[in-house]
């Protein structure tokens, strides 16, 4: 047992006829090497390996001390290192500032529109109370109760004194908000119809994040560590532009006409012949994929026949999207697409048909069905809550709800014409509405989605251009708006994106040579997805194009 033992590192060889295990070396052996393998050595070759260690050891110590720098050198970057720990501080403290200095001015800003909101109510509150005063009064006067209105009417002029004096200076604040409106906005005699006594402050204040975006882009550019690091990554901070692999387009028989794009298509899949389906009705159906998104629905007609079609930037053909519509419901008029409730709707003129993504019904919106008056869909914007439409011949928006298809409320927009021109199709966006008519107007109006007044015409018509008509092409046929606030127009043949407050951020031709685009494009469709914004539209030359736009 004693000799099957494998001797031990350091530990003397007791076997004497063993010889060194160098191969030719005849040497008795005198221990195990420093090296590992418990190979057994001569002193000569143990005294090599002994060399060889010393060797190594040396070499990592040098490298070892070239990463300690000198005594100079160290303490300052100790310095540096304590500088950086109260750089870390200071930005903390001053984002404590800011967002200090951000509450009070949503604090202000807030207690300013509560203040109007408050001197409306109490407006209204007065205009009641002056009504029940007078019934009371006169009806004690057909009663011929003369003590009781002798004491009314002693109530009622000490009332009286404050509540005119709250109306006179209500009406006098108005008076000379309407007048400052006429002389710079040219709102014309109507204004106290046409014009909302507010601005759009919600937008104003969403603009407030790309402001943000832009300076603490720069800002950033400061952290010089974050930017050695990244290297060629600074580019992202730019706006980059928009490159041929982030167009995706299809090439129709004929020509698409309504566009609804979808962020959420979670569920749904295209199956084996190209139609989208629910993806808990194709287990074991063999060969589906994922639909993908986002993913841009749309109408195309052929042969008298309604088609609702599909495409997303994952599959390079157009899919099905298996919609059955009666065949009274007549012409397509509008589509939209809500995300989180992954439904489609598909308005005609008389009814408005919901279905799911892969085109299975949901319910039927009847135009005859509201107020004993006969409405007609002619476009179709909705949000999360509800549905807007544009009436042509009434010329009015009306909008129901989405959950219960009640009618909520009926713009007229006739207050809102100017030089005889029809609004021809809607956007919602946030509680405003945006009216378009087709590039007759070089802007698209923002109105108020309650009162129904103006408040803004986008892009803001500089007053001093006023002479100089605007070119045809210059035009804004189409626009979105993303929720940064930031604007994708569309003019001629150029796609124009600017901040809400309409500085300059980016602008492109459409691809004409890549895509053979030109002429003019008919619907214009911004979608959300992680932080992407993609752009769909269709063309008059038969192309739906999908596009995925870069800016910050
Ligand atoms: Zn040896």
């Amino acid at each position: 047992l004693h000799f099957t033992t494998m001797p031990r590192r350091g530990e003397a060889i007791k076997k004497q006829r063993e010889t060194c295990s160098v191969k030719s070396c005849d040497n008795p052996s005198v221990e195990v090497g420093l090296l590992g393998n418990n190979k057994v050595l001569c002193q000569e070759h143990l005294d090599k390996e002994s060399e060889t260690v010393r060797k190594q050891a040396a070499d990592v110590s040098w490298k070892m001390r070239q990463l300690v720098p000198g005594a100079k050198r160290r303490a300052k970057m100790m310095k540096e290192l304590q500088a950086l720990t109260v750089e870390v501080q200071e930005v903390n403290e001053m984002f404590n500032a800011v967002q200090e200095k951000l509450q009070q001015w949503r604090q202000k800003t807030v207690d300013r529109l509560q203040l109007v909101h408050q001197s409306v109510a109490e407006r209204l509150t007065d205009a009641d109370e002056a009504e029940t005063r007078e019934k009371e009064a006169s009806l004690a006067l057909a009663a011929q109760e003369i003590k009781k209105l002798a004491e009314l009417s002693k109530k009622n002029s000490a009332w009286l004194v404050d509540a005119s004096k709250r109306c006179k200076d209500f009406n006098n604040k108005r008076y000379e908000l309407r007048e400052f409106q006429r002389d710079y906005i040219d709102a014309g005699p109507r204004a106290e119809m046409r014009l909302r006594l507010f601005g759009d402050v919600a937008s104003g204040v969403q603009q407030f994040q790309s402001t943000i975006d832009d300076h603490m882009t720069s800002v950033m550019t400061d952290c010089w560590l974050d930017l050695d690091d990244s290297g060629d990554d600074i580019d992202d901070l730019d706006i980059t532009p928009v490159s041929s692999n982030q167009v995706f387009q299809v090439n129709l028989q004929s020509e698409p006409k309504f566009l609804a794009a979808c962020s959420n298509t979670a569920g749904f899949v295209v199956d084996s012949v190209g139609f989208v389906k629910r993806s808990a009705d194709c287990t074991g159906r063999g060969n589906v994929k994922p639909l993908g998104a986002p993913c841009v629905f749309f109408e195309r007609q052929t042969d008298d026949k309604q088609n609702i079609l599909a495409f997303s930037a994952e599959h390079k053909n157009v899919l099905n999207v298996g919609c059955n519509f009666s065949s009274t419901s007549g012409k397509v008029t509008g589509l939209h697409c809500d995300s989180n409730r992954q439904q489609l709707f598909v308005a005609h003129r008389s009814t408005v048909t919901v279905t799911d993504l892969s085109g299975g019904l949901v319910k039927v919106i009847s135009g005859s069905s509201f107020d004993g008056v006969s409405r007609s869909f002619d476009a179709i914007a909705g949000n999360s809550d509800k549905l807007c439409f544009l009436d042509l011949a009434k010329q009015c928006v009306f909008s129901i709800d989405k959950d219960s298809s009640e009618l909520l409320s009926v713009i007229d927009l006739w207050p809102l014409h100017d030089k005889g021109i029809f609004f021809t199709d809607l956007a919602l966006v946030g509680s405003k509405l945006l009216l378009f008519n087709w590039g007759v107007l070089e802007s698209v109006l923002k109105i108020c989605g309650i009162t129904g007044q103006a408040i803004s015409s986008l892009p803001d018509k500089d007053s001093d251009d006023d002479e100089e008509p605007v070119d045809a092409a210059a035009r804004v046929r189409r626009l979105a708006i993303d929720s940064k606030g930031f604007i994708v127009k569309l003019t001629g043949n150029e796609i124009v994106i600017s901040t809400g407050d309409d500085v300059f951020v980016d602008s492109f031709e459409l691809p004409v040579k890549e895509t053979g685009l030109c002429g003019h494009i008919e619907r214009l469709e911004l979608v959300e997805k992680d932080n992407a914004r993609w752009l769909a539209f269709t063309s008059n030359r038969n192309r739906l194009v999908l596009l995925k736009l870069a800016y910050n």
